[in-house]
């Protein structure tokens, strides 16, 4: 695990989206804005990133506090990060102590500050090794509607911020939510009628998704990915297997497989990866993957292991 935790502590990388503004939506209202007179906006980690991006198309640039390829749980902030998300004009972030350090540095932010996951029902999760518990489950963007009311929150703080762009960001918003709409209608299909409805996962990021398209979830750690299972959990998920027929132990990209291959292996199952988007690696953004093509991909996974008619 500690190459991973060692990969938290460098430093954060900008990620502008590059954006060119027209001439006519240039209009400097805010000493904060981006030098082009885009809308600063800073966000937690990668969907909250997307949304911004899909919702403020031109009028914004976006600043992921998550470098590729490193996990936002207990994400740690360089001061630079701090004082963007000071200076920043939006903030977006996941509070209930998802990541602490920008939980903290969002309160002292300058310009509009929201933590999405308030104001949505959450799910208590059940925690791992050494988590306190039961604490609020925050992997809400996995589930294509929850993640609809994210957009919906994260259109209005833009708006908020920057009135004069509240059309554009509407139309923008509108649009995104008819693609979330018909990925949500293809995962009612596409999970529909399947031959197993147990999801092996590596850690409990699936909750939200499982709870939605009825399917079990079973993760080997807890809510965090660095919350190791014990040795008890390891041989109760073996038993399952064996038990429900579970063909496939699913582990991440941006965590390591060790353990979860180990447990595949003991039982004789295969794994895959089934992607929590809590990132995207240096080659998925290279490829142009976002929400909606991982999402699909995750979709063709689950199909697969479940047994589903659509596979
Ligand atoms: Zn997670």
């Amino acid at each position: 695990m500690d190459q991973w935790k060692a990969r938290r502590g460098r430093l954060v990388r900008r990620v502008s989206l590059a954006l060119v503004m027209s001439v006519a939506a240039v209009s400097c209202s805010s000493a904060s804005s981006g030098s082009d007179g885009s809308l600063r906006v800073v966000a937690g980690f990668y969907p909250l990133a997307e949304a911004a991006s899909q919702v403020g198309g031109r009028l914004v640039s976006v600043e992921n506090l998550t470098p590729p390829g490193v996990e936002p749980h207990d994400l740690e902030l360089t001061p630079q990060a701090i004082a963007d998300i000071q200076e920043a004009d939006v903030v977006l972030y996941l509070g209930r102590g998802f990541a602490p350090a920008v939980e903290q540095a969002a309160a002292d932010a300058n310009g509009v500050a929201v933590d999405l996951l308030e104001g949505l029902r959450l799910k208590s999760g059940i925690p791992g090794e050494g988590e306190p518990g039961p604490v609020p489950d925050p992997h809400v963007w996995l589930d294509p509607v929850l993640y609809r009311q994210l957009v919906a929150r994260v259109e209005s703080a833009l708006s908020r911020a920057r009135p004069q762009g509240a059309s554009g960001f509407k139309a923008n918003a509108a649009a995104f939510d008819r693609k979330l709409s018909a990925l949500d209608e293809e995962y009612r299909r596409g999970l529909a009628g399947c031959e197993r409805k147990v999801i092996v996962t590596l850690h409990a990021a699936f909750g939200y998704l499982a709870a939605r398209y009825g399917l079990t979830q079973e993760p080997i750690a807890g809510l965090s990915p660095e919350a190791e299972p014990s040795a008890q959990r390891l041989a109760d998920l073996a038993g399952l297997v064996r038990r429900d027929g579970v063909t496939t132990i699913f582990t991440e990209e941006l965590v390591s497989p060790k353990v979860a291959e180990t447990l595949a292996r003991e039982v004789g199952v295969t794994t895959a990866v089934l992607n929590p988007l809590e990132g995207l690696t240096k080659s998925e953004a290279a490829t142009g993957k976002d929400y909606a093509s991982v999402m699909r991909t995750n979709l063709k996974v689950l199909e697969t292991a479940l047994g589903c008619p659509a596979a």
